[in-house]
């Protein structure tokens, strides 16, 4: 390509001529117009090689602007992608977060449940205790005959009461809740009735006794037993007991010290209650020289169903006799140390509430089960 070259005004040129550019090559001017030379104008080439400079050019910025939209659409789609990504992740996040909450809500309400159970199952244990224990022992019975229906109630609810019964821990907590009210009741109505008990008892020891001329001074010692059934011995502890009645384990019974049954088995009673029987002892030593006779103190549930089969009615309902519980003793019935109106009875009745240990209205002569030879502890 021929370039024509331009002298500045200045006149100065540049060593080996340096291409300018075409606005500057192409500027006309009158004053540029030098005689004896052409006008300069533009070739066809120049414009050829310009437009196609500018073509190329111009495709190049085109192709390098279409590659850069193209980079910078790749870059937003990459950008979207990440930030749908980020949202996905969030997204499994909170749904984590939000099944790890119901989770623990869940954990929480059976725990709820659970304790609630458990409440009401000790308030219907004690319940139990408190029934057996006041058994013949209250003024008026009505109070456990509601005590017994409240008991039945929560026992309903404890065993209707697995996954997926649909008892909530409110239900259940309001029963514990009148289970305890009623309770309450009855060991009321019980520690009045020890209390007249208590009072009678010193009474009868402090009035005169009855005295006929010609005959003794006291009423004769009666032994007048219906029991005709076989011989029934005390029971030894139940290994592996689970501490209900006729159920009570080594660790919750203690051996009294001074006497075992004709079998060789130890008297056992229940902690509490043989240590107060043990300072009962000492003082029934001290007034008659000589131990308390013992005839039977803790059966088993297994001895109570022999006993119900062989006496019907005249024995508990096995799971509900007092000597299940190893709160009760029987002194022999025969010889008739310990019969009515023998000295000793007389002392065991008026001396062994100061120990714990009481006959139950109902063994008392007019009771509703005459038993001259059993004794409760209550405590
Ligand atoms: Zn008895």
């Amino acid at each position: 390509m021929s370039a024509p070259q331009t002298v500045p005004p200045d006149g100065g040129g540049r060593p080996g001529g340096s291409s300018r550019g075409p606005a500057a090559t192409l500027a006309p001017g009158p004053d540029r117009r030098t005689p004896g030379r052409s006008v300069i104008r533009p070739s066809r080439s120049i414009v050829a090689a310009v437009t196609a400079v500018l073509l190329v050019g111009g495709a190049g910025s085109a192709w390098a602007w279409t590659e850069h939209e193209d980079r910078v659409a790749a870059e937003q789609a990459s950008a979207q992608d990440r930030a749908s990504d980020v949202l996905a992740a969030q997204v499994r996040d909170a749904d984590e977060v939000e099944a790890q909450a119901a989770d623990a809500a869940r954990v929480r309400s059976a725990a709820v449940l659970s304790d609630a159970r458990a409440v009401l199952a000790a308030a219907a244990e004690h319940a139990r205790a408190t029934l057996a224990a006041s058994d013949g022992a209250v003024a008026d019975d009505a109070v456990r005959k509601a005590l017994a229906a409240e008991l039945a109630g929560a026992d309903a609810a404890l065993a209707a009461t697995g996954p997926g019964a649909g008892q909530s821990a409110t239900a259940l907590r309001s029963l514990s809740a009148a289970l305890a009210a009623s309770d309450a009741a009855v060991v009321g109505a019980h520690d009045a009735w020890l209390a007249e008990e208590a009072a009678a008892a010193a009474a009868a020891a402090a009035a005169p006794r009855p005295s006929t001329p010609g005959k003794p001074a006291t009423s004769a010692p009666s032994c007048g037993t219906t029991y005709s059934g076989p011989p029934f011995y005390t029971s030894p502890a139940t290994a592996g007991g689970d501490g209900s009645n006729g159920r009570l384990p080594p660790e919750a019974l203690a051996a009294i010290s001074w006497d075992v049954d004709p079998h060789g088995t130890p008297y056992f009673l229940k902690n509490a209650a043989a240590a107060a029987l043990e300072r009962l002892n000492t003082a029934f030593r001290g007034e008659f020289g000589h131990n308390l006779d013992l005839d039977l103190t803790y059966r088993d549930y297994d001895t109570q169903v022999a006993m119900r089969a062989a006496l019907g009615s005249v024995a508990a309902t096995p799971g509900t006799s007092t000597h299940g519980t190893g709160l009760a003793l029987d002194v022999p019935e025969l010889p008739c140390e310990y019969g009515w109106d023998t000295p000793q009875r007389s002392w065991m009745v008026s001396n062994g509430p100061s120990y714990g240990w009481v006959s139950p209205s109902w063994a008392g002569r007019n009771g509703s089960n005459p038993e001259y030879w059993h004794f409760e502890y209550r405590g």
